[in-house]
């Protein structure tokens, strides 16, 4: 399992450094943030290091056992904390907030009465526009 001696995800999730851990497995720790958006707000860690998804990506199989992971985690804040919902939020790089660069996923408990959070305010394009951007995706597909 790859390891970078100078990222601090990696010496927590192998449990180097001391973690509100709700959860380890031979795979990953799952922690509580240090800076919660919601009481409970968890994150999901592999124990190897990969700095986001892209370099997950041929490990098909790990990144559905870490998706897995989060609705499971979610399923927990909704049971043991009375959460109403949860957000699944996974950054990849600085322009879309991401601030350690090791793959991790958040799994953010929400509550009733509390803020109903999205990650972006609905936009609008125009359909020619759309379907050059869907065009342009493609191609680089
Ligand atoms: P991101 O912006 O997606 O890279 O998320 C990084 C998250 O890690 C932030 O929500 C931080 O609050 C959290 N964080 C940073 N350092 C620690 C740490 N030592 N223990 C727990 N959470 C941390
Ligand atoms: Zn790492």
């Amino acid at each position: 399992m790859k390891k970078d001696d100078n990222c601090i995800f990696c010496k927590i999730a192998n449990g180097e450094i001391p973690s509100a851990t709700v959860y380890e497995d031979e795979e990953f720790r799952a922690i509580l943030d240090l800076g919660p958006a919601s009481v409970g707000h968890t994150l999901i860690l592999p124990k190897g290091h990969a700095a986001d998804i892209l370099e997950m990506k041929e490990d098909t199989a790990l990144l559905g056992r870490a998706f897995a992971l989060a609705g499971k985690i979610g399923e927990a804040q909704k049971k043991g904390l009375k959460a109403a919902g949860f957000n699944v939020v996974q950054n990849n790089g600085t322009a879309a907030g991401q601030t350690v660069f090791h793959f991790h996923i958040h799994v953010i408990p929400r509550y009733e009465g509390g803020e109903e959070m999205v990650a972006w305010k609905p936009g609008s394009q125009e359909e020619d526009a759309r379907n050059k951007t869907a065009e342009a995706i493609r191609a680089a597909l």
